[in-house]
């Protein structure tokens, strides 16, 4: 067996020491002579595993008792339909802020139930930067506004936000647990678990508990926020296998130190890599360097004829995924919390003796 280095955006890597602890636990789990797959999510068992997932999730991001945690089925997508039949009424005006990809699918999926304003778009230049807080504008009916603080293919960031009047709500799913938080600053904060948490199939919400008194009877059960919280996220079958991984993801990331230390890390594997790329005369990247992630990072070749060949290349040297998104080209590092230093160090390596014979 030999592992590459996954630069995917999602599903993305995950830790190696969580990967064997999974393995190790697959046929036996806790001596009870059952997977974790084969158990019933009310068991004791799984009940006491759940609960200690959430717990260090609220650990990890020091989330305020006036929020709660939910972990549920549909990806970010589903609550992307899920905001605006919760925090509004139809017809009624809600803003958005228009980043990019993933702002956008958000902002299609609000404009089939409400009136969408946008508060501030970088559209007119390509998404190259993340338009900054000071320049939201919003309207004073607005039951809440939106933002994706991390745009996974477009690699624009913001990542830090001012408290606002009305609820400031966000798709984290790209970078939650890539550094401290301050949740008091967000009405809600959800996203997909398949970047920065682990398996695809689970999604996390944190809210603001009084957002959850305002929510219609009218909204469908498993669409309405309020039902998984008051079951625990246990109304009906939760992803079950999803929640153990991330709960080893989290445990795993507390054993680091939380998310101070990872955030270190992070913020030194991004600065490498942009540094190396910014000095290149084969690769650049377009964004603007106060709006870009720490956590994808796309970049292209001046000479596009190579892209195959580097493609074709990387892959051959244990670097694995560096396709960039279909809408933009080029190649994209996803370097989430699982990534190791030495992946970066490998990749850029690997981009420089590219660089080198090919140019
Ligand atoms: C991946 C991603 C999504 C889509 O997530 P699904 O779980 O596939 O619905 C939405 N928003 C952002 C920022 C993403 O990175």
């Amino acid at each position: 067996m030999k592992r590459k280095f996954n630069f995917g955006a999602g599903p993305a890597t995950l830790p190696l020491p969580v990967l064997e602890e999974v393995q190790e636990e697959i046929l036996d789990w806790k001596g009870l002579g059952v997977s974790v797959l084969e158990i019933s999510h009310r068991s004791n068992d799984f009940q006491e595993m759940a609960l200690q997932a959430t717990q260090d999730f609220i650990d990890l991001l020091s989330i305020p008792d006036n929020y709660c945690v939910v972990f549920l089925h549909g990806g970010a997508s589903l609550q992307m339909s899920m905001i605006p039949l919760n925090f509004s009424k139809r017809n009624e005006v809600v803003s958005y802020v228009n980043s990019g990809y993933w702002a956008k699918k958000a902002i299609d999926e609000a404009e089939n139930y409400n009136k969408v304003e946008i508060s501030a778009s970088s559209e007119e230049s390509n998404f190259n930067y993340f338009p900054t807080q000071n320049l939201w504008k919003i309207n004073s009916k607005s039951n809440y506004i939106h933002v994706t603080p991390n745009e996974t293919i477009g690699g624009v960031a913001l990542r830090s936000f001012d408290k606002m009047t009305i609820p400031l709500i966000a798709d984290y799913s790209s970078s939650i647990l890539s550094e401290p938080l301050e949740v008091s600053k967000f009405g809600v904060i959800y996203g997909g678990a398949q970047k920065n948490i682990g398996p695809a199939g689970l999604g996390f919400a944190i809210i603001r508990k009084d957002l959850l008194e305002g929510i219609k009877e009218s909204v469908p059960t498993m669409l309405n926020y309020s039902t998984h919280q008051e079951n625990n996220s246990m109304y009906n079958t939760p992803p079950t296998f999803a929640w153990y991984v991330a709960g080893k993801v989290f445990r795993w990331l507390k054993s680091l130190g939380g998310l101070k230390e990872i955030s270190k890390t992070n913020l030194n594997k991004a600065t490498k890599l942009y540094k190396f790329i910014d000095q290149s005369d084969l690769y650049f990247n377009n964004i603007e360097e106060s709006s870009r992630s720490i956590m994808n990072i796309p970049f292209l070749l001046r000479q596009e004829s190579l892209n195959s060949k580097f493609l074709d290349q990387s892959v051959k040297s244990d670097l694995f995924a560096l396709k960039g998104h279909r809408s933009v080209g080029g190649m994209r590092a996803s370097i989430y919390n699982a990534m190791p230093e030495e992946g970066i160090d490998r990749l850029i390596e690997f981009m420089k003796a590219f660089e080198k014979d090919n140019l």
